[in-house]
């Protein structure tokens, strides 16, 4: 396959040729050799496709009805009006996940790190269902799973073993949910944690709403967790909401922690709370990427599985205004999502997966200011969608 006339990254032009799921190499344009498949971009920027760092595939409503939201502030109530709140979704999940899959593909995304709830309501169902759909959709979009513990760790009773269970059944990482705030049991949560991943040879995503100085504690806490482990680079924690609202220095010491460990941050940029400070965390040396976390469920009506529309929410919350800054927020949906999956980077050069996206935008800069629609979506050298439409291919899809 032949991409002609793409606007690259750097500014530069290219006729990208892709064989065997790869870059195989970019030819000044007009010199690419003869292809079965050649597609005329016409000057079109070619972006590498996106990453969707923290979504749920089994809360979601994408594809049903909107339910209309029930009351509840605090993590606690949300997770009490869940559990009675997901009985009345009018799809299966393996419907609805499948709908924002074909949408999270369709917007350029093709890797996914999705937490799937694990508790005694509903058990591995809930599990089973999105592994169907991973396998089903294998082809088009890589999905990282986390066994994620919805209603607590040592608070539900039998929580560890149904862990152990999805992660022998399928699950790739140990999740986490606010050892101090939710479980009241920092060393419990995380001992259990960390004990299923070191056992098992996993990674771990702990979602931490945990504020303050608090929340700052047990990102020192898991930090430290990680280096005695010897699990660098595969640790990451969603949220973090207590690195946007400490003191200066105690931010300094919990950020040189995360540095160190090679803790990841995981940022879906929330209006309504304070988020942790991008830039600052990557000037210490923080990997931080973006995921969407809810669309449309129990916990916001909002959200649209759009990466660049992400990547300009974080830009315009954290006042990235200069180009250099906007290719920094473009980063956390992409190279600096991958680096946090431990996953090969999709880039535009030779020997790289061809997973990449094409859109009508000047610079990377200006895709996201513009957030301009998907002209083409390449996933490892085949089309996955034109013009926001996923491709037939796609549509035949059967859910086992
Ligand atoms: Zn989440």
């Amino acid at each position: 396959m032949i991409l002609a006339n793409a606007h690259l990254p750097d500014g530069g032009f290219a006729d990208v040729e892709i064989a065997g799921g790869l870059i195989a190499a970019l030819h000044t344009p007009g010199a690419a050799p003869a292809a079965s498949e050649r597609v005329d971009l016409g000057g079109a920027l070619l972006l590498p496709a996106f990453v969707d760092g923290h979504i749920h595939l089994d809360k979601t409503h994408w594809g049903a009805p909107r339910l209309p939201h029930v009351e509840g502030r605090s993590v606690r109530e949300r997770i009490a009006v869940e559990r009675v709140e997901r009985r009345r979704v009018a799809l299966k999940i393996e419907e609805r996940a499948s709908a924002l899959i074909r949408t999270l593909i369709a917007n350029g995304t093709t890797r996914a790190r999705s937490h799937v709830d694990i508790d005694n309501d509903v058990g591995l169902a809930n599990l089973e269902a999105v592994l169907g759909v991973r396998e089903a959709y294998r082809e088009w979009i890589d999905i990282q799973l986390v066994a994620f513990p919805q209603s607590g760790v040592t608070t539900e009773k039998g929580a560890p073993d149904l862990l152990a269970s999805a992660l022998m059944a399928g699950a790739d990482l140990v999740g986490g949910l606010d050892p101090a705030g939710f479980d009241n049991d920092v060393k419990g949560q995380l001992d259990i944690v960390f004990g299923l991943a070191e056992a098992l040879g996993r990674g771990i995503d702990i979602h931490l709403h945990d504020g303050g100085e608090t929340g700052a504690a047990e990102l020192r806490d898991i930090a430290e967790r990680t280096i005695a482990a010897g699990m660098q680079g595969r640790v990451a924690v969603s949220h973090a909401f207590a690195l946007g609202a400490i003191a200066p220095d105690l931010f300094e010491k919990t950020a040189d922690a995360l540095a160190r460990a090679q803790v990841a941050i995981m940022t879906s940029c929330p209006p309504s709370a304070p988020v942790p400070p991008v830039m600052k965390l990557r000037a210490r040396g923080v990997t931080v990427f973006a995921g969407s976390d809810n669309i449309r469920d129990c916990w916001s009506p909002y959200g649209n599985g759009d990466m660049l529309d992400r990547a300009a929410i974080i830009a315009e919350r954290h006042a990235m205004f200069t180009d250099d800054e906007l290719e920094d927020a473009f980063a956390l949906t992409t190279s600096e999502a991958d680096k946090a999956l431990g996953r090969p980077r999709r880039e535009l050069r030779a020997g790289a997966v061809a997973d990449l996206v094409a859109v009508e935008a000047a610079s990377v800069a200006d895709a996201v200011v513009d957030r301009p629609p998907r002209k083409l979506v390449v996933r490892a050298g085949r089309i996955a969608a034109e013009r926001g439409v996923p491709s037939a291919a796609l549509g035949k899809i059967a859910i086992a």
